[in-house]
């Protein structure tokens, strides 16, 4: 038997897997970007639910090419459960890495426009400041006065 033809009940299985997979992924990446609103609506900004939806989205991508590339290295050890095993390891560790590699990316990208970064004058000193709204809030003195 060729061993790239592979049993019908064995792809069912090995595809049901990583659909749970994928499911509990995309559930968790829903918390996060729930999560994301959340505090973003607390702080008047966009940015954490820009960032987080980007990270998700990475992290995705990286999930989908990660999981064909571990079932693929998992169908060439073992067909059938090899593929399950190598398309779940392999989409859980591609998505945290393209998902960290995501964020430091767009993090980076909303920087560069100023993305919710204001410039405002501090309350004490006069001095003007950057202030990163997404994540400081609504602060009216700058880091040397605090
Ligand atoms: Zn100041």
């Amino acid at each position: 038997m060729s061993s790239d033809v592979i049993p019908a009940t064995q792809a069912t299985s090995s595809s049901w897997l990583a659909s749970v997979g994928t499911a509990a992924g995309w559930a968790w990446d829903g918390l996060k970007v729930t999560g994301s609103v959340i505090n973003d609506i607390g702080a008047n900004t966009t940015r954490n639910t820009v960032c987080t939806t980007a990270t998700v989205a990475g992290g995705v991508m990286g999930g989908w090419s990660g999981s064909a590339i571990g079932g693929a290295v998992g169908t060439l050890i073992c067909p059938g459960i090899g593929t399950a095993v190598g398309s779940f390891l392999g989409g859980a560790s591609a998505a945290v890495v393209a998902g960290k590699a995501t964020i430091v990316v767009t993090d980076r990208i909303l920087d560069d426009m100023n993305y919710d970064i204001e410039t405002v004058s501090c309350e004490k000193c006069g001095r003007g400041f950057r202030l990163k709204m997404y994540k400081e809030g609504r602060e009216k003195l700058c880091y040397r006065c605090k």
